[in-house]
C-alpha cells in the first residue's frame, strides 16, 4: 500500500481472480505513479492472458449461483455495498487523489458518485420487470421476461477509477451478470480497494474479478474470444472504443461503449452571467477538465461575450493548483506527460491561428504534470482544440452572433456525449437542447452526471447507456415467449 495511508484494511496489489487475490505468475508488475510529484506510489502485479481467462473461469464459475441468488439478496448485497463504500468515503477520496492526482474535493465527490450506483442499483435489481400483451391477432399471449445475458467484461478508464468502475458493476451485478473489472493501468489501486470493500460487503467469491495488465490488447482480445464472455463494456477514448468493437464483433458481443466528447457550452445574451459562469466552472474544472462531459468549446453570444471571458478569467484564475492530496487543492495535476503534451499542442495550435491566452496557458515548472486553469479567447474556426478534447482546464472561447450559427458549430464534431446550454429563456433552452446532437444536454446547469439519469452519447460518443433503468438493460436479454392457453 502507499507509504501513509491507514485504511481498513491493506489496498491489495495482486489480481483478484475468484476467491482469491493471486500475484501474475510472470512476477511482472506495473509501477502506480502519484501524478502530483512523479514518484512510484507502489506496484501491482502485471496479469497475462492465462490470468485473464483464469479471471472468466473464475466468473462462470460463479455465474448461475448469483444469477439465481434472489433479487431482494443481490440488492441487500449492493445496498451493503453502498454503505461500505461511504463509510471509507474519505480513505478512498485519498487513494483516488494519490494515484490520479484529482483534488480531495473532486475525490469525495466521486466518492460519493460511485457508491451511489450501488444504492441506486439495489433498488433497481428488484425491479427487472418483464411484459406481458396479447399478439395483435389475439392467437397467443407475449411473454417477455429480462435474463442476465451472462459473464461481462468492464473496461474503465483513469479520470474517474471509483465511478467508471461501480457504474457497470453495480448494474452488470443488479441484473444477475458475473464480472472481470479490467482497471485503467494509471489507476487500479481504487478499483482494487472497492473490489475488497465489496468482497467485504458480503459478494460473493467469483461475482465480481479484478484483472489488471501492462498490455491490454492481447489479454481483452483473449478474453473476448472467450465463448463464455457475452458482454463488453468499456469507457475510454474513441480509438480504443473501435479497436474493441472489432475484437467483440467476432463472438457478436453485446456492447456498450462510452467514448470521447467534444461538450459545446452554449451562452446565449439573455442568460444569467453569474449563473452561466457557476456553472462553466463546474463543467470546466471538475476533476481539473478530465472528464469526457468536460466543456470543451464555450460558444459565447456576442452581447454577454466580454463579460462571460472576463469573469470566467477572474475565476478561474483564483483557483489553487497543487498536489491533490493537499487540502487546499482546487485544481489538481493532470495524469501524465501525455496529456501535459497533448494539451500543449492543442494551445499552441489555437494561439498559431490566431486565438489569444487571457489566462495560464503555460505548464507549470514544478515536480508532477501540472497545467494552470487557462483561457483562451477568440479562437478560430479550423483549430484544432474545437474538434479534440483537451482533457483539461483549458477553455477555448468564441462569439457568436445568431443562435442556429451556434448550433450548427455546436454540431460540427464526430462526438455527440454532453452539451451544456444557458439562457433565462427556458422555451428557447429546451428548443435548443433538442436540436443538439448530443446524448445528454444540460439547461441552465454545469452537471449532467446522476445515477439515476441514463448517461451516453450519440455519434462517435458512444453505444448505449449507462445509469438509470437502462443502464441495468444493457445487461440484459430480453427472452420472449410466446404462449396459447
Ligand atoms: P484514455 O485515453 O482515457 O487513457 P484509453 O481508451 O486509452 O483511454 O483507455 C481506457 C481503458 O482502455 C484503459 O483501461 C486501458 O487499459 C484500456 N485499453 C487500452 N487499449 C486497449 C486495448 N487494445 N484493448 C483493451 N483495452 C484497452
Amino acid at each position: 500500500a502507499p507509504a501513509g495511508q491507514t485504511g481498513p484494511f491493506a489496498i491489495p496489489t495482486e489480481l483478484l481472480i475468484g476467491e482469491h487475490w493471486a500475484p501474475a505468475a510472470s512476477g511482472k508488475r506495473i509501477d502506480v505513479v502519484n501524478p502530483s510529484s512523479g514518484e512510484v506510489l507502489t506496484s501491482i502485479a502485471d496479469g497475462g492472458v492465462d490470468e485473464a481467462i483464469a479471471t472468466v473461469d473464475a466468473a462462470d464459475a460463479a455465474a448461475a449461483g448469483w444469477a439465481a441468488t434472489p433479487p431482494r439478496k443481490r440488492a441487500e448485497i449492493l445496498l451493503a455495498c453502498f454503505h461500505a463504500m461511504m463509510a471509507q468515503q474519505e480513505w478512498l477520496a485519498q487513494i483516488i487523489s494519490l494515484e490520479n492526482g484529482k483534488a480531495l474535493t473532486d475525490a469525495r465527490g466521486e466518492v460519493a458518485y460511485a457508491a451511489e450506483f450501488f444504492r441506486w442499483y439495489a433498488e433497481e435489481a428488484v425491479r427487472i420487470n418483464g411484459e406481458l400483451t396479447m399478439a395483435p391477432s389475439g392467437a397467443n399471449r407475449i411473454m417477455v421476461q429480462y435474463q442476465p445475458i451472462g459473464i461481462a467484461l468492464l473496461i474503465t478508464p483513469w479520470n474517474f477509477p471509483a465511478a467508471m468502475a461501480t457504474r457497470k458493476i453495480a448494474p452488470a451485478l443488479a441484473a444477475g451478470c458475473t464480472c472481470i473489472l479490467k482497471p485503467a493501468e494509471e489507476t487500479p489501486l481504487t478499483a482494487l480497494a472497492v473490489a475488497e470493500i465489496m468482497r467485504r460487503a458480503g459478494v460473493p467469491a467469483g461475482v465480481v474479478n479484478v484483472f489488471n495488465t501492462s498490455d491490454p490488447g492481447p489479454a481483452c482480445s483473449a478474453m473476448l474470444h472467450d465463448p463464455r464472455v457475452r458482454k463488453l463494456s468499456f469507457t475510454g477514448s474513441t480509438e480504443v472504443g473501435r479497436i474493441l468493437l472489432r475484437e467483440a464483433a467476432d463472438q457478436v458481443i453485446s456492447s456498450s461503449m462510452e467514448l470521447g466528447g467534444n461538450a459545446p457550452f452554449l451562452v446565449l445574451d439573455d442568460a444569467d452571467l453569474d449563473e452561466a459562469i457557476e456553472g462553466a466552472m463546474v463543467a470546466k474544472m471538475r476533476n481539473a477538465g478530465e472528464a469526457c462531459t468536460a466543456a470543451n468549446r464555450f460558444y459565447v453570444q456576442r452581447g454577454i461575450h466580454d463579460a462571460f471571458v472576463a469573469k470566467l478569467c477572474e475565476r478561474m484564475g483564483a483557483l489553487t493548483v497543487g498536489a491533490g492530496t493537499d487540502a487546499a487543492t482546487q485544481c489538481g495535476a493532470m495524469i501524465n506527460q501525455e496529456s501535459i503534451d497533448k494539451i500543449e499542442r492543442l494551445v499552441a495550435d489555437a494561439v498559431d491561428r490566431g486565438a489569444e491566452v487571457r489566462l495560464g496557458g503555460k505548464t507549470l515548472d514544478r515536480p508532477g504534470f501540472f497545467y494552470p486553469p487557462s483561457v483562451i479567447a477568440n479562437v478560430q474556426p479550423g483549430s484544432e482544440i474545437l474538434g479534440t478534447e483537451v482533457f483539461g482546464p483549458v477553455a477555448a472561447v468564441m462569439a457568436f452572433d445568431d443562435v442556429d450559427e451556434a448550433v450548427a458549430l455546436a454540431n460540427a464534431t464526430e462526438y455527440g456525449l454532453a452539451a451544456y446550454v444557458y439562457t433565462g429563456d427556458l422555451k428557447r433552452g429546451l428548443q435548443l437542447a433538442e436540436r443538439i446532437e448530443c446524448g445528454m444536454v444540460a439547461v441552465n446547469r454545469g452537471l449532467v452526471s446522476d445515477a439515476a439519469a441514463p448517461f451516453g452519447g450519440m455519434k462517435q460518443s458512444g453505444l448505449g447507456r449507462e445509469g438509470a433503468h437502462h443502464g441495468m438493460l444493457e445487461y440484459c436479454e430480453a427472452k420472449y415467449i410466446a404462449v396459447s392457453w
